[in-house]
C-alpha cells in the first residue's frame, strides 16, 4: 500500500463513521437517558454528515456534466453560423464564439449576388445577420470574445476564452481567413465601394471599368486574369521589378492585352470616401519618388489570406501558410475536432462553400456524438 493510499484509508472512516466517545469507567451497564441522547445526536450528526458529502458529491458530478458543452462553434461567419445552425436543430445546443471579426468577412462587403435564394442580390451584413437570428431560434448560444488558447490533447477539449475555461466533447472550428489589407489611411472605408480582396466576389460590379491589382504573386495573376473578363483594363501594380508568381502564371498575365503592369510603385492611398466609391489610387515610384494620382474604378488586393488558426499550431495538422489541412472535407486529425470554411478552404473562398462545409462539420459533430453515447 501507499503512503498515499494509506493516509486515505486511515482518514476515511474517521469520517465516515464518527468513533462512538468511550464509555467513562465506573458507569452503569445499562444505556443511560444521557448516553441515549449523546447516541442519537452523534448518529443525526453522521447522517447530516453522509447526507452532505453524498450533495457535494452530486453536485460537483452535475455541474462538471453541465458545463461539458456537446459542441462548440469558432467563429460567427457563413462556416460558423451554418454549423451552429445544423446542430441547435440537432439538439446539441451549440455555443457559437463569435470571435475578434462578429459575422466574419461577410459583414465588411456590401452587395451580394451569387449567394443563392436572393435574386436581387443581399447585403453581406443583413445576410449574415440572418443567418444568426435562423440558427438563434433554434437555440444556438452566441457568446461575443476570442479564444485565445485550445488544448486539444485533453477530452473534453478546453478553450480558454477570457478568464473562462470552456470545455466540450467536440469543436467546429470556424475560423476563417483574414484578407491581407494594405493598412491605407482610406483603405477600410472604401471596402465594398471599390476596394476588395475577392475577384470572384466583386469582379461583377466593375464590367466596362478600369481596374487595379494589387500584387506580385499567383493570387494577384489569378485575380488580374479573372477580371479581365469584366473590366477593361486591370493594371497590376507590384512593389518589386521581380515577381514571386510562378512562371506560367506570371506569362500567362503579360500575353493577356487587357493587363498593364506597373512595377517599383506603391500605393499611399485610395480615394475618394467623400464619393463613397473608388476614383484612384494615390501612386509612389520607389525608384523616382514621384507620386500621383491613377484613375481607377476598382482596387483589387491579392496578396494573400492569413487563415485564423495559430491557437492550433502544433495540435492540428497545417499546409505552409497556415490553413487547416482537413480530410473527407471537414475531418482533422484529432477526433471529435472539425474543420471548416475559409480557415481548410484555399482554393473556393466563398460563402456557400463556407456554409456548405459548416453544414458538413455540424452533420460530423452529431454522428460522433451519437457514436460516443451522447
Ligand atoms: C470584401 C469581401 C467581399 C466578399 N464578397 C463575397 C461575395 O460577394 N460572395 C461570396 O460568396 N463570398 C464573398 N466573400 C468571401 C466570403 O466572405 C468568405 O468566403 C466567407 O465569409 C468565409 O466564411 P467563414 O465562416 O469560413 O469565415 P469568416 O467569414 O472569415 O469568419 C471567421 C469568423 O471566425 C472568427 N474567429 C477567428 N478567430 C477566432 C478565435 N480565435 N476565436 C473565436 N472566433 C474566431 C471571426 O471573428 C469570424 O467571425 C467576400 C469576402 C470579402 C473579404
Amino acid at each position: 500500500m501507499t503512503y498515499a493510499m494509506e493516509g486515505r484509508a486511515s482518514r476515511e472512516p474517521a469520517l465516515f463513521s464518527p468513533k462512538p466517545r468511550a464509555k467513562p469507567r465506573g458507569q452503569s451497564k445499562g444505556p443511560g437517558r444521557a448516553d441515549a441522547r449523546r447516541s442519537t445526536s452523534g448518529l443525526k450528526r453522521n447522517v447530516f454528515f453522509r447526507i452532505y458529502l453524498l450533495a457535494m458529491f452530486l453536485s460537483t458530478r452535475f455541474l462538471t456534466t453541465m458545463d461539458i458543452r456537446n459542441v462548440v462553434v469558432l467563429g460567427s461567419g457563413c462556416a460558423g453560423h451554418t454549423a451552429a445552425l445544423y446542430s441547435a436543430r440537432a439538439n446539441l445546443k451549440p455555443l457559437v464564439i463569435e470571435g475578434h471579426e462578429p459575422g466574419g468577412q461577410l459583414s465588411m462587403t456590401t452587395l451580394v449576388e451569387n449567394f443563392p435564394g436572393f435574386p436581387e442580390g443581399i447585403q453581406g451584413p443583413e445576410l449574415i445577420e440572418n443567418m444568426r437570428k435562423q440558427a438563434a431560434r433554434f437555440g444556438a448560444e452566441y457568446r461575443m470574445g476570442h479564444v485565445v488558447k485550445a488544448d486539444l490533447s485533453k477530452h473534453p477539449f478546453e478553450l480558454s476564452f477570457g478568464k473562462e475555461i470552456i470545455q466540450t466533447r467536440t469543436l467546429i472550428v470556424a475560423s476563417g481567413a483574414s484578407a491581407r489589407w494594405l493598412g491605407l489611411p482610406n483603405e477600410h472605408a472604401l471596402i465594398g465601394h471599390g476596394v476588395s480582396s475577392c475577384a470572384t466576389c466583386d469582379g461583377f460590379f466593375f464590367s466596362g471599368k478600369e481596374i487595379a491589382v494589387i500584387g506580385g504573386g499567383d493570387s494577384a495573376m489569378e485575380e488580374a486574369i479573372f477580371l479581365t473578363r469584366f473590366a477593361t483594363k486591370v493594371t497590376l501594380i507590384h512593389r518589386r521589378e521581380q515577381f514571386r508568381a510562378s512562371k506560367i502564371m506570371l506569362d500567362r498575365a503579360r500575353a493577356n492585352p487587357k493587363i498593364e503592369f506597373l512595377t517599383d510603385t506603391v500605393v499611399d492611398d485610395v480615394l475618394d470616401v467623400s464619393k463613397k466609391e473608388v476614383t484612384a489610387l494615390r501612386l509612389r515610384n520607389l525608384k523616382s519618388g514621384e507620386s500621383w494620382d491613377f484613375p481607377a474604378s476598382a482596387m483589387f488586393l491579392g496578396i494573400g489570406h492569413i487563415p485564423n488558426a495559430k491557437i492550433f499550431e502544433g495540435q492540428l495538422e497545417t499546409d505552409a501558410d497556415g490553413y487547416l489541412i482537413t480530410q473527407k472535407n471537414v475531418f482533422t486529425r484529432v477526433p471529435g475536432v472539425f474543420a471548416c470554411g475559409d480557415v481548410q478552404d484555399r482554393r473556393y473562398r466563398q460563402a456557400i462553400t463556407a456554409a456548405g462545409s459548416g453544414c458538413m462539420a455540424a452533420l460530423e459533430v452529431e454522428k460522433f456524438l451519437e457514436e460516443e453515447g451522447h
